[in-house]
């Protein structure tokens, strides 16, 4: 039927993609990605044939101009299915203004869900995912990372953050110095690849073995809620340091 169907992707292995997502992406009248190549590659993968269809670019740097074309498709009564590079559209990626003009305007929006780099660590961070707090990429300069990571660090969730392999040691740092060098943390490297890797460990621990390392690879990086029972020697060092200096006054 018509509609806007968003499509998660693959965050790696080619064959994490749903059964529906491939009907989805074999049967719509129009075709949108982020990156047109990956989607291109992805269906030749699946043996699935574009054939005359439309494949249109939709990304953050063209979709003020790209969407009117989405959208005409939608009120001719046309399928759009809609795909990221990697992973679930919207997360760390565009699709959003689509999905609220397309909804606005009353036509059916739905997803056909699969990967995303968000729950695949936190279903392996070994970090608890009762309540978790998705921030995303962190700013560019090292003053507004320290000042996101000492608020989030507040938050009574796990943390999870997308960081790229050239920022992880100076990231890992910062969050040790914001947040607490004893807070446990996870890096979730390479998900679903060859080289996939889970590392544990305080963030301190975490800063120091990737402070001179050469990282390569796709990164989520999860720190633990602080918890208000497991008092760190930081606080311990703190309140003695604060209770002596009120003494002396
Ligand atoms: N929409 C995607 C999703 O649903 O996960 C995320 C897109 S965002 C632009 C790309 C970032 O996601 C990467 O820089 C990395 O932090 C994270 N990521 C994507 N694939 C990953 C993988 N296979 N392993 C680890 N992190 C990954």
């Amino acid at each position: 039927p018509a509609g806007l169907y968003f499509v998660a992707t693959p965050i790696g292995n080619a064959r994490d993609i749903t059964l529906r997502g491939l009907d989805i992406l074999a049967s719509a009248d129009v075709l949108a990605a982020e990156d047109t190549r990956s989607l291109r590659r992805l269906m030749e993968i699946h043996g699935i044939p574009l054939g005359d269809r439309p494949l249109i670019s939709y990304h953050d740097h063209n979709g003020d101009r790209a969407r009117p074309r989405l959208l005409a498709a939608l009120a001719e009564g046309q399928s759009v299915a809609y795909a990221s590079e990697a992973g679930t559209p919207l997360i760390a990626d565009p699709g959003f203004d689509l999905s609220r003009v397309a909804a606005a305007e009353g036509h059916l929006v739905t997803s056909a869900p699969g990967p995303s780099a968000v729950a695949t660590a936190l279903t392996i961070a070994g970090l608890p995912t009762d309540r978790f707090l998705f921030a995303g990429f962190l700013p560019n300069t090292q003053s507004a990372r320290r000042k996101a990571l000492a608020e989030l660090g507040q938050t009574k969730a796990t943390l999870v953050f997308y960081e790229s392999p050239k920022r992880l040691a100076a990231m890992l740092a910062d969050a040790a110095e914001s947040i607490g060098p004893d807070r446990n943390a996870a890096v979730c490297r390479e998900l679903t690849k060859k080289f996939e890797e889970v590392r544990h460990g305080t963030l301190a621990e975490l800063a120091d073995q990737y402070a001179d390392a050469t990282v390569k690879g796709e990164i989520v990086v999860l720190i633990d809620r602080g918890s208000s029972t497991n008092i760190s020697e930081t606080d311990v060092t703190q309140a003695l340091e604060e209770a002596l200096v009120s003494m002396s006054v």
